[in-house]
């Protein structure tokens, strides 16, 4: 039987309502492109918030000076940490070498976040789990991925 390699994915993208207000980032050519590359790779559903222990839905929450904070102001930098914790194990134990992970997110964004004013402004930064990814080699895409980029 192949064995198929493996690729982690944002589970919000997956059209998994985990999402802070309960829903989800699925489109139908998401979908198209998960369908596609699910003949090569095993696709493993990740969403770092719900593993780090915060429930859905939830408050929305920024990055700011390295930590995380709810729009009300809750600190909840540790469930963001273990979340980035507990995603990067998983791909280690996988061998992942690529995660389509949700833009701008600060879990999964990768190269430009929210600036934690909750004022839609974003600044160059990477969502925790993201950044924890890099430090691994895992290489990051967002939802705009096109196929050749991984392509084997
Ligand atoms: S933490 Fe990532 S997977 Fe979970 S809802 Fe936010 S963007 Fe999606």
């Amino acid at each position: 039987m192949e064995v198929k390699e493996k690729i982690l994915v944002s589970a919000c993208l997956l059209g998994v309502n985990c999402k802070y207000n309960g829903s989800n980032n699925q489109t139908d050519e998401l979908e198209r492109k998960f369908n596609h590359i699910a003949s090569k790779y095993e696709i493993l559903s990740i969403c770092p918030e719900e593993l780090g222990g915060l429930t859905t839905p939830r408050e929305v929450a920024e990055i700011k000076d390295q930590k995380v904070f709810t729009k009300s102001g809750k600190d909840v930098t540790e469930q963001f940490l273990k979340g980035a914790k507990i995603c990067a194990d998983i791909a280690l134990q996988n061998g992942c070498k690529f995660a389509v992970l949700k833009s701008k997110s600060p879990s999964c964004g990768n190269k430009f976040i929210y600036d934690g004013s909750f004022s839609k402004t974003l600044k160059k930064g990477d969502g925790f789990t993201a950044k924890a990814l890099k430090q691994l080699g895992v290489k990051i895409l967002d939802e705009n991925f096109s196929l050749d980029d991984i392509a084997k």
